[in-house]
């Protein structure tokens, strides 16, 4: 499978990454990709940046050696009624928001809780993904997510780096098909936290062989699709 894009990458300003932005567009060229997003981590993550370099990002990060550049976040659920951790200001400026529950920032883990915090962070922002269902692991009920899923066009991430080898797929794997059933789409992303891991979707490209998904099951298989995704006419 051809993948032209990678929507979930991270730089130095994460705080735990390693690449410039000009680093990763290198790799991304020599990868043959169309588009990429940066996702540094919003600032709930205590090393991340301040909102102040998501502003800047989307001030002056656009394109680079005919690579598309989306300026992202992958930002944190914060609480129980679905706030993310950069004010609306900030948010609205980037062109990638990534949804997720990480350790530091969400310790939760009833079902009902999860799943309302989810719902609302969905109806409230324009997020085009959900980072990493599976790891780490906050129990959800997809049947109360799938909708929202599906009317606001969000895509669920297949997330190249947690997909580890010591854990078990078989539980993600249930909910993959069990949301491709229902007709939502995937994103296939790398979680670069070095450039060289930019455009690696290896353990990724397994797992969705382990799940028989099709190319048309997952948004980054081409272009046209990325860009209808993006709610755009022919890129424009
Ligand atoms: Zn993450
Ligand atoms: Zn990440």
């Amino acid at each position: 499978m051809k993948f032209i894009g990678d929507f979930h990458i991270h730089t130095v300003a994460s705080g735990d990454a390693f690449g410039t932005i000009r680093e990763i567009v290198g790799v991304s060229q020599e990868r043959n990709l169309k588009a990429i997003a940066i996702t540094d981590h919003g600032p709930a993550m205590p090393i991340s940046a301040h909102k102040y370099y998501f502003n800047s990002l989307a001030d002056n990060v656009r394109s680079d050696s005919g690579i598309l550049i989306y300026p992202g976040v992958e930002a944190n659920i914060i609480d129980k009624k679905g706030r993310l951790d950069l004010p609306d200001d900030a948010l609205h400026r980037l062109e990638y928001i990534i949804a997720a529950f990480h350790g530091f920032s969400w310790d939760n883990e009833d079902v009902e809780i999860n799943t309302r915090a989810l719902k609302a962070c969905l109806i409230r922002y324009d997020v085009k993904s959900i980072a990493h269902l599976n790891y780490p692991f906050f129990e959800l009920d997809m049947t109360q997510i799938i909708p929202v899923l599906l009317e606001k066009k969000i895509a669920i991430e297949i997330n190249n780096k947690a997909l580890k080898k010591d854990l078990d797929w078989f539980i993600f794997r249930n909910t993959v098909l069990k949301l491709r059933d229902k007709g939502v789409k995937f994103i296939v992303n790398s979680d670069a936290h070095y450039p060289l891991q930019v455009g690696d979707f290896a353990r990724a490209e397994e797992f969705i062989k382990y799940c028989e998904l099709t190319e048309n099951d997952i948004i980054n298989t081409s272009l046209a699709r990325v860009f209808k995704y993006f709610g755009l006419r022919n890129g424009e």
